[in-house]
C-alpha cells in the first residue's frame, strides 16, 4: 500500500487535478466529504487529507510514503528526515511581510527610528526569525495560528508575515504588501525510507506525477 498525504485547502484543489493526469482519482469527492482517508481507483494506493504541517510528520514517521505541501511548511519546519522531490508549480504565492498603509507611508519617508524593536505576528515563527535577524531588524515574534491580518489593526504588533497571493486579503484589512521573503509552491516529499523499501512502486508513481506537471506546464 502506498499512502500519499494531501495538504488540505487551496493546495489540495491544485493537486487533485494533478493527481487525475497522473492516473490516480479518489473514489469519493475528496471537496465534499468530511473524511481524511479516500481509497483511489489504484487499490493499492490512498489518499490523507491534513494540515501541511501533519503532512509533514506524517511522512517522517513513514506512515505516508509520500505528500504534497507548500514549500512554506518545509523552510518553517525544516526538511530533514525527508526527501523533497521537486516542484509541482502549484499554489504559486508569495511569503511577504506587510503592515498598516500608515506604516507603510512612516517607511516611505524614513521616518520610523531604525534602531527600535519591531513586533511581528506570524504562524511562520522560524522564518520571520531568520528573516528579520539577516535583515538586522531587532524583532519579537509572535505566535498565531490565524488570521495574522488582525495584529497590526488591533496593535498586536507592527507587521506580519504571511502569505499573499492576490493581496485582496491584505487590502480588506487595511494592510500592504512591503517586503519579499520567499516565492512559494507545493513540493512532492518522500519519507526517506519508503523510497528505498517502495522504491518501484513509488518510482511509477513519481514519474507519472512529474509527466503531469510538465504536461500542465506545456
Ligand atoms: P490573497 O487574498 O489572494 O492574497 O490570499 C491570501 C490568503 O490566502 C493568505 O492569508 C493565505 O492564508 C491564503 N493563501 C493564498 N495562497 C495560498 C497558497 N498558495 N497556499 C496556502 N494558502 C494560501
Amino acid at each position: 500500500m502506498i499512502t500519499i498525504a494531501l495538504t488540505k485547502g487551496r493546495i489540495l484543489k491544485d493537486t487533485l487535478p494533478l493527481l487525475s493526469a497522473a492516473g490516480i482519482e479518489p473514489e469519493e469527492d475528496i471537496a465534499s466529504s468530511r473524511k481524511l482517508v479516500f481509497a483511489t481507483n489504484q487499490a493499492d494506493v490512498r489518499l490523507l487529507v491534513l494540515r501541511g504541517v501533519d503532512v509533514l510528520t506524517y511522512i517522517r514517521h513513514g506512515t505516508a510514503d509520500m505528500g504534497v505541501v507548500g514549500k512554506d511548511m518545509l523552510m518553517e519546519d525544516g526538511a530533514s528526515q525527508l526527501y523533497e522531490l521537486f516542484d509541482l508549480g502549484i499554489a504559486r504565492c508569495r511569503l511577504m511581510t506587510a503592515y498598516k498603509k500608515e506604516r507603510a507611508q512612516l517607511v516611505k519617508q524614513s521616518k520610523l527610528a531604525s534602531q527600535s524593536r519591531i513586533k511581528v505576528a506570524t504562524k511562520y515563527v522560524n522564518i520571520a526569525q531568520r528573516y528579520y535577524a539577516e535583515q538586522g531588524v531587532q524583532a519579537d515574534i509572535i505566535k498565531l495560528y490565524g488570521g495574522m491580518e488582525l495584529a497590526p489593526i488591533m496593535g498586536l504588533a507592527d507587521e506580519i508575515v504571511d502569505i499573499v497571493d492576490t493581496g485582496k486579503t491584505l487590502l480588506a484589512n487595511g494592510l500592504e504588501p512591503a517586503n519579499f521573503i520567499a516565492d512559494i509552491s507545493s513540493r512532492l516529499v518522500a519519507n526517506k525510507a519508503s523510497m528505498k523499501v517502495k522504491h518501484a512502486e513509488l518510482k511509477h508513481l513519481t514519474d507519472a506525477i512529474a509527466a503531469a506537471v510538465s504536461q500542465q506546464s506545456a
